[in-house]
């Protein structure tokens, strides 16, 4: 490998970082070699290069598997503005922006070729991919393949195939969001069977939790803000859409730059307000979990929700998003009973299997151990991604241990009634 294209040399020449963080350097060079990767790190931590290099090294197109249309954008623009050639498919783009597109890839003159994963599998793409050199294949988010996960996508099923089609071809499969028994099914449905796994850390250190006991959300939100984070950038994660905006509202009459975030507003308010957030000082964006995906916001200084996450995993994904930066940060939550009571009675009246109706029961009985702990909940947490750690010193369990023998009694008392 000569100089000019060691993977230290294009993290620096094209990317412009001077080192490798963590194992990327490790996963690049297994990829490099050829070999299959399964790579377990948390949102932020850096997964993109773990692919995007070995791409620029291996002969060929690489292959990138990615859910959201927007995801794709955002990282096809990023890599366009390094001087990469990169493009998409996907449903967004009209019959002549595909054409051009697969007769670059066809050509030979693509590094990189995002595709939504039912696209992907169309015999079209099958038979275009046949007419190009493929240097790797990448599977962003791959935990969408977990039906115990919070986001299955059936159309990731089918990604085996590519293995099958391909068997010489390196793949790097990505995710943020892994508990041991999500990586096994990972590995399983993909067909990842030699892959070798890649897992970091998955603490946040910097971030403290804190889990209050709700009673006026509101004023609690409010009183949060302004004891510890006044003048901060934060995101408030709400259940429906009228309480983002009813909250904004609320937040704004108090003074606070609060904005709403939701799937329901139109595409050009919602563009304009997520990009106030990222460009302006301390905005508080008040939001479905329809914001934050693919947000690269280093400075986010807490995230909040005021209604209980449906899972840990999103749990983790939302607060996750707090202190990118390494700089102290909150992840704060108000929970109350009334929360479980009424998202069990969705579960039950939902329209979903008997498969559906347990795992959305497991994962909201896993989110509840997390608010009822009297343990540190980084321990907890963490243990629920497999991994063990001491009591942290940094959560509102390890601050001020509580006294919750009345609160796990009363739960005890309405999940039994
Ligand atoms: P993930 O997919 O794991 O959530 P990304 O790949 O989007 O994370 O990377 C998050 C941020 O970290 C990006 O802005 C990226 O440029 C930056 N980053 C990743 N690796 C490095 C590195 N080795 N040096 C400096 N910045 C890095
Ligand atoms: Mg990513
Ligand atoms: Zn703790």
């Amino acid at each position: 490998m000569s100089d000019s294209t060691s993977p230290l040399s294009v993290l620096k020449r094209v990317f412009g970082y001077d080192s490798f963080r963590g194992e990327q350097q490790a996963i690049v060079e297994h990829l490099i070699a050829g070999h299959d990767a399964l790579v377990l790190m948390p949102t932020g931590a850096g997964k993109s290069l773990c692919y995007q290099v070995p791409a620029l090294i291996r002969p060929g197109t690489a292959v990138v598997v990615s859910p959201l249309i927007a995801l794709m954008q955002d990282q096809v623009d990023a890599l366009r503005e390094l001087g990469v050639r990169a493009a998409f498919l996907n449903s967004s783009q009209e019959w002549e922006a595909i054409r051009e597109v697969e007769n670059a890839f066809a050509r030979g003159e693509l590094d990189f070729l995002y595709v939504a994963p039912e696209r992907l599998l169309t015999d079209r793409c099958m038979r275009l991919l046949e007419r190009g050199r493929i240097a790797l294949f990448a599977i962003d988010e791959a935990h969408c393949v977990s039906q115990w996960g919070h986001d299955f996508r059936p159309e990731y099923l089918g990604l085996s195939r590519l293995h099958e089609q391909w068997p010489d071809v390196p793949r790097i499969a990505l995710t943020a969001t892994a508990t041991p028994q999500t990586r096994d099914e990972i590995a399983q449905r993909l067909g990842l069977t030699q892959a070798r796994h890649f897992v970091a850390g998955f603490d946040r250190p910097n971030i403290r939790y804190t889990i209050v006991e709700k009673n006026d959300v509101r004023r609690q939100l409010l009183g949060f803000i302004r004891e510890e984070h006044a003048g901060d950038s934060g995101i408030v994660y709400c259940l429906s859409r009228n309480k983002t905006e009813d909250t904004a509202e609320f937040l704004c009459r108090e003074g606070i730059d609060a904005m709403a975030y939701h799937a329901g507003l139109p595409a050009e308010l919602r563009a304009q307000r997520q990009a106030r957030f990222l460009r302006d000082d301390g905005v508080v964006m008040v939001a479905t979990i329809a914001f934050g995906m693919g947000i690269n916001k280093p400075d986010v200084r807490f995230v909040a929700h005021i209604d209980l996450p449906k899972s840990v995993e999103g749990y983790y994904q939302e607060t996750g998003r707090a202190g990118r930066d390494g700089l102290p940060a909150t992840a704060w939550m108000a929970y109350g009973l009334q929360d479980v009571v009424q998202q069990r009675k969705m579960i039950d009246d939902s329209t979903g299997d008997e498969f559906f109706k347990r795992r959305s029961g497991a994962q909201l009985d896993a989110m509840l151990a997390l608010c009822e702990t009297v343990q540190c909940r980084r321990t907890l947490l963490l243990a629920y991604f497999g991994q063990q750690s001491q009591a942290c010193g940094n959560c509102d369990v390890c601050l001020t241990p509580p006294q919750t023998w009345d609160g796990t009694v009363a739960a005890q008392k309405i999940l039994s009634a």
